[in-house]
Order: C-alpha cells, then sequence, then structure tokens
C-alpha cells in the first residue's frame, strides 16, 4: 500500500493533500518517495523557519531529548523559563504563557482580555472584535473570531462574543467596540490565510492609540508573521505599536508544536494559579528548540531576510503573468493571471512546492533559504506565471 493510499484509507479527509509523498529533506530542499527533490518554499505553512533538519536546531532538540522529553507544570524546567525570558527580553513583552499550537495561544489570548475587562470593567465587558476576512484558528472558539462566515456555517453555535468589521475602517471599529463594550480587539498585521494582505498602517496605529485610550485589551496575532517572517522579529514592530497581547506558533518552534502568549505590562498579572493551564505547555523539547530558532533572530539575521525579500518582491513586481505582490518580508502573495492553483500544481511538476492563500500564490520559505535555492524557485514560479497567464 502506497503512503497516499494508506493515507486516504485511514486519515480524516479534513486536508485536500497533493500527490506527493515526502520522505525527507535537508534545508530547503525536501525528497519524495521516487528519490525527486523539491524546493520548499512553504516550509510547512511557515513552520520550519531554519528549514528541514537545520543542524543547529537538530542538536538543541536531541540533547534535550537525552535529558528530559517531558516534565509537568507542577515542576521548573530549564528550556521553558529560557525561553520566555528570551521572548520577553526581545519583544518587551512582560510574561509568557506556553501552549502548542497557534490556535491555542489565540484561545489563551482571549482569556487574557476576558479576564482584564471582567475585573476592571465588569462581567459585561467580554465582546472581541476582530476584523473581516481574518483567520484565527480552527478551534470552536477562534473560528468565531475568524472573520469568515464560510468557516462558521457547520459548526453552530460557536462562542459567543466576537463580532467583526473591516479592515482598515477604523471609525467603524470604533463604534463597534464602544458599542459593544470590547474587552480586545485582535488583528493580523498581515492577514496571511486571508490572502496575504498587510493592514494600513495608519489603521494600525489608530487602533493601538484607541486600545491604550479606553483601555481595551489590543491582541496581535502573530502566528504567522511572528517569530522574524517578516524581517523583524514580530510584525507590530514594522508599525511601531506595542501590543498589550501577542499570540505566536508556527515558525517559533522550528518544526515542533509550540504556540505562546506574550502579555505586556497592563496585562502581564492577569494569568493566575488556575487560570489556564495546558499539560504539554512549556514542553522543554520544543522549548530548547524554539530557544534555538529566537536566538539566531539578530538584527544581521533579520536584515538578510529583508535583503532576501527585496529580491522576491523586484522579482515578481510588473513580471509576465502577475498583476501584483504583497506581503512583508518572506511572507509574500502574487497574484497571478492564471489561477493559483494552477500555477502550484504546474511548479511542483516542476520541483518547486508553493503555498496559496485565496487567490493568490504564497511564498513562506525558510528564512535561511539559501540564495541558489531562492532563485531556483523564483524563476520556476515566473516561468510558470508568464506561460499559464501570458
Ligand atoms: C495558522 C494560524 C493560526 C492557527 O494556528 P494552528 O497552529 O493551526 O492552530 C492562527 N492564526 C493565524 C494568523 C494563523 O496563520
Amino acid at each position: 500500500m502506497s503512503i497516499m493510499n494508506m493515507d486516504n484509507a485511514f486519515v480524516a479527509g479534513t486536508y485536500k493533500r497533493f500527490p506527493v509523498e515526502i520522505v525527507s529533506g535537508k534545508g530547503s530542499r525536501v525528497v519524495d518517495v521516487n528519490g525527486k527533490t523539491y524546493i520548499d518554499m512553504g516550509s510547512g505553512i511557515g513552520v520550519t523557519a531554519f528549514g528541514i533538519a537545520d543542524e543547529t536546531w537538530q542538536a538543541a532538540v536531541t540533547e534535550q531529548l537525552g535529558k528530559v522529553q517531558h516534565m509537568s507544570n507542577l515542576y521548573y524546567t530549564e528550556p521553558c523559563a529560557k525561553l520566555a525570558k528570551l521572548l520577553c527580553e526581545k519583544s518587551g513583552m512582560k510574561k509568557v504563557f506556553f501552549a502548542n499550537s497557534g490556535a491555542e495561544a489565540n484561545e489563551g489570548a482571549i482569556k487574557v482580555a476576558r479576564k482584564y475587562a471582567a475585573e476592571k470593567k465588569g462581567a459585561d465587558h467580554y465582546t472581541i472584535i476582530t476584523l473581516n476576512n481574518s483567520f484565527h484558528g480552527r478551534t470552536l472558539t477562534t473560528l468565531a473570531a475568524t472573520g469568515q462566515e464560510h468557516f462558521h456555517k457547520l459548526f453552530q453555535p460557536l462562542t459567543p462574543g466576537f463580532v467583526s468589521t473591516p479592515a482598515n475602517d477604523f471609525e467603524a471599529l470604533k463604534v463597534l467596540a464602544l458599542q459593544t463594550k470590547a474587552a480586545g480587539i485582535m488583528i493580523e498585521c498581515i492577514q496571511g490565510e486571508g490572502g496575504v494582505l498587510p493592514l494600513e498602517a495608519d489603521f494600525v496605529k489608530a487602533v493601538a492609540a484607541f486600545c491604550a485610550e479606553e483601555d481595551i485589551v489590543l491582541i496581535v496575532d502573530e502566528v504567522q508573521t511572528g517569530n522574524g517572517r517578516t524581517g523583524m522579529l514580530y510584525a507590530y514592530q514594522h508599525f511601531g505599536i506595542l501590543p498589550d497581547v501577542v499570540s505566536t506558533a508556527k515558525g517559533l518552534g522550528g518544526g515542533l508544536p509550540i504556540g505562546a502568549v506574550l502579555m505586556g505590562e497592563k496585562v502581564q498579572n492577569v494569568l493566575g494559579y488556575g487560570d489556564h493551564g495546558s499539560t504539554y505547555g512549556g514542553n522543554p523539547v520544543c522549548c530548547a528548540g524554539a530557544i534555538s530558532v529566537i536566538e539566531r533572530l539578530d538584527d544581521n539575521f533579520l536584515s538578510r531576510v529583508r535583503r532576501l525579500s527585496g529580491y522576491v518582491f523586484s522579482a515578481f513586481h510588473g513580471a509576465k503573468g502577475v498583476e501584483s505582490v504583497a506581503g512583508l518580508g518572506l511572507m509574500v502573495g502574487i497574484k497571478t493571471v492564471a489561477p493559483a492553483a494552477d500555477v502550484v500544481k504546474e511548479c511542483i511538476n516542476r520541483g518547486v512546492l508553493c503555498l496559496t492563500a485565496k487567490d493568490k500564490v504564497r511564498l513562506l520559505p525558510a528564512l535561511n533559504i539559501p540564495m541558489e535555492d531562492l532563485e531556483y524557485a523564483v524563476e520556476t514560479i515566473k516561468a510558470v506565471a508568464a506561460e499559464l497567464g501570458g
């Protein structure tokens, strides 16, 4: 039985997989069961921040595996404490709660906002404002936060207390937040799953100022944009704001499941004993891997990410069969003339793995992708976009 047939027979049919069976890889290259090599421009949806089987990450993880692979949160372990310290020092946040995924990090962020508002303003201040076309996860609560109706239909009733409003319309958001006695406002600085759409800088700044003024908890969902992806440690740094809560996951663990809720000054002590928890949260192996990722995201490294980004944007800008390029850093959405799904399919034939986001081809390569691999991928995608859309 092939991998594909076995998977189709026994794994729940929630994913529309491509007929590619990956067995190994190194850096930004992966190899399928037939020995064909691909350039990986998706990095497991922005997860393998330093590529496949990265040696520094592997050493950190295996060293910790040889010591202790898990302890309950009844005891202290070094990787958990060290990662929290590193994240706080680098981001300006004050406290960290560790979870296992992006959705769980967002659940934690929402709990922080709700508890803060309930204690400070009263139990009727519970609403969380999100943006239309956002994506915040697949649990019933983060689905409620996700401002896309088609995700909601089959799973009613969702957690109450969520409303969404158009991106980049500050007046509408303000009216809604005051009307609903909002506890929190949750945004992605760049809507990832929504089509790689950066928010307007003025809007982000106005929302941040409004939250400060009205004592509303500003949550920035950096699950996809965080951990160096946009050429800064966190995407909010491009906008000159400091959120109250930052949720992150994906690239943080470099390939192992970890999520984090970073809490700023205003909310740092909101969570107390028994308010939240997670059996795996702060797992030492995941944290050891994450330390090896976050430690390397210094100015020098991030400026290389921005240089690579400049190359990608200029390569696609005005290219044949390309309508537009959007994003920040190495989070890139390319609107092609040909349907994105067709472009991605043909790129697979030619040995390049890309993602889609809505009607765009989405690129989230490893942050340390070698220039020659990046050039090969970019030239391949450009050629396919021109041929199919010319
Ligand atoms: C991927 C993603 C999530 C969900 O993360 P999971 O780890 O799949 O739960 C939430 N928010 C954003 C912005 C994401 O891109």
